[in-house]
């Protein structure tokens, strides 16, 4: 049985700045931690959560080259993804950079 409890969200008080306080003392006692919907709500709203439909965003509008407007332009990514259990690199996982034309070799950053 597992000792996660979830509860309905207008039954749930507002999170406030005391409540971090109140969660270190929870955790130093062995208390169960209860989420709050709210602060979930706001991670699911901050800029970090959007990453991959920034990097989707980024990937279309860097289609063309600015250069010489052709279409054939690389992302460039860092060495900084995630391996699979094959040790492939995993598709999106790598920080975006920047593109590279692959017909006149122009470089741009995003
Ligand atoms: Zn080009």
């Amino acid at each position: 049985m597992s000792d996660l409890k979830i509860y309905w969200p207008e039954s749930e008080p507002a999170a406030t700045a005391t409540e971090s306080n109140d969660a270190d003392i929870r955790a130093a006692s062995n208390e169960p931690d209860i989420y709050s919907f709210a602060e979930w709500i706001d991670k699911l709203r901050s800029p970090e959560s959007n990453r991959s439909a920034l990097r989707a965003q980024r990937l279309n509008s860097n289609q063309t080259c600015p250069d010489c407007t052709r279409a054939g332009v690389l992302p460039l990514v860092l060495n900084d993804g995630r391996m699979d259990g094959s040790g492939r690199l995993v598709p999106g996982s790598a920080t975006l950079v920047g593109f590279r034309c692959d017909s006149c070799s122009h470089e741009w950053s995003v």
